[in-house]
């Protein structure tokens, strides 16, 4: 290349980069755009059976989340004309493994435009300790946003079995304990709105790396946990409530077999989450075990429904796939039997599947009818299925 061209060359790249950073930052001023909360639900309710009350919350949170950004950082008509700064409220979510807390997550994901990140807990420590730092979690929101400190610092976090970095007894006077109230304390840290530093490749392979300061305060934090054995702590209040008022028909209005719907904030320090960070949560949502009837609608309701899954693979060989309810209800029941409740159903119906997706593509059968007695044959003699 002649110096005059190469000279050309560059100048127009330098040009570009400059316009695409002046765009990103007109990108950057206009107001984020989300649905109503009605229709953050309706989308929640493509992917996700039941669990009402989380999808409400949820629906209403990011709604806010959003108008809250919006307003704070002034962007578009949104501006801070009076002194009101809009504070953020974090959400916990509570329920049994397998219900549907990180499928929620990952359903707004799909909707958002701020970035999003999930961390889990159980990998954190404290720092100097083995494991991930708590920064790691802002890592990954960081990644998410392309290294765009300014996007991350607008977006949402995930944190994932929280209850696993609970203190193990809620005497605070017990010996600190590293894998609990420690962890609790460092990820307290990113819950207040401080700024911290974070290392842009994460982990501490990298001590070399110059750190990123990222200021949390406007990011949404949702965490979530199964709380196993919370119900004993929420019984035991609720039944000091209603000895204390004594009155008759108290208990009657109380669904014991799903106590998990009263949990609150003290029945989760009782567990052993430190106050601050309770204190850091004022949303708590609950997610409901999953029934037989929850369970086959998960099989066939969702957008993205498994046996919808399998019928659309065959569909693509030109193969039409049909089983009847029978195959689904046994299949379902396995899935109880088992313990392993929504999550199981994909390793059951896998397993039925397989020898016809082997089979099928080269032979000139276009329709597979399953029925009930093969499938309760094959299940009946496979041991190893769900041997963890
Ligand atoms: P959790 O995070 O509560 O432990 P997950 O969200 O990871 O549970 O659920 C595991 C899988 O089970 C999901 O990927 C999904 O396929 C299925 N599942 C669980 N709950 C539901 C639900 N309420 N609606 C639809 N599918 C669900």
């Amino acid at each position: 290349m002649k110096k005059d061209n190469f000279e050309a060359f560059y100048v127009k790249q330098i040009e570009e980069e400059v316009l695409r950073q002046q765009n990103l930052q007109k990108e950057k001023q206009k107001p984020i755009k989300i649905g109503t909360p009605k229709e953050i639900k309706t989308f929640l309710d493509e992917y996700v059976i039941g669990q009402e009350d989380a999808k409400k919350t949820l629906s209403v949170a990011v709604y806010n989340h959003y108008k809250r950004l919006n307003y704070n950082l002034g962007l578009g008509s949104a501006s801070l004309e009076d002194d009101v700064e809009l504070d953020k409220s974090n959400i916990l979510l509570v329920g049994e493994t397998g219900t549907g807390k990180t499928l929620l997550a990952r359903t707004l994901a799909r909707m958002l435009s701020v970035p999003f990140a999930i961390a889990d807990a159980t990998v954190l420590t404290e720092a100097g300790y083995v494991g991930e730092d708590v920064e790691n979690v802002l890592v990954k929101l960081l990644q998410a946003a392309d290294y765009d400190v300014e996007m991350a610092e607008r977006g949402i976090v995930f944190i994932d079995e929280i209850d696993k970095i609970a203190r193990k007894s809620d005497n605070p006077s017990i010996t600190r304990d590293v894998s609990g109230e420690g962890v609790q304390q460092a990820l307290l840290k990113l819950l207040e709105g401080a700024t911290v530093n974070v290392p842009p490749k994460g982990g501490r392979k990298h001590p070399e790396q110059p750190l990123v300061s990222i200021n949390t305060k406007n990011i949404l934090f949702i965490s979530g946990g199964a709380f196993d054995g919370i119900e004993r702590h929420i019984a035991s209040r609720l039944n000091t409530h209603t000895v204390g008022y004594r009155k008759k028909d108290d208990s009657e209005h109380i669904d014991m077999e799903h106590l998990i719907k009263y949990v609150n904030a003290q029945d989760v320090k009782k567990f052993g989450l430190i106050p601050e960070i309770v204190g850091r949560f004022p949303v708590i949502s609950y997610l409901l075990p999953l029934d037989k009837k929850d369970l086959l609608r998960i099989l066939t309701e969702p957008r993205n429904a498994i046996v919808k899954q399998y019928k659309k693979l065959f569909s693509l060989d030109e193969i039409e796939l049909n089983m009847d309810s029978s195959v689904l209800e046994f299949v379902v029941d396995k899935a109880i039997e088992y313990r392993t409740g929504a999550r199981g159903l994909r390793a059951i119906m896998e397993k039925i599947m397989r020898d016809f997706m082997f089979e099928m593509p080269s032979s000139n059968k276009k329709i597979v009818n399953l029925n009930l007695s093969y499938v309760k044959k094959l299940l009946s003699t496979d041991l190893g299925l769900f041997t963890k």
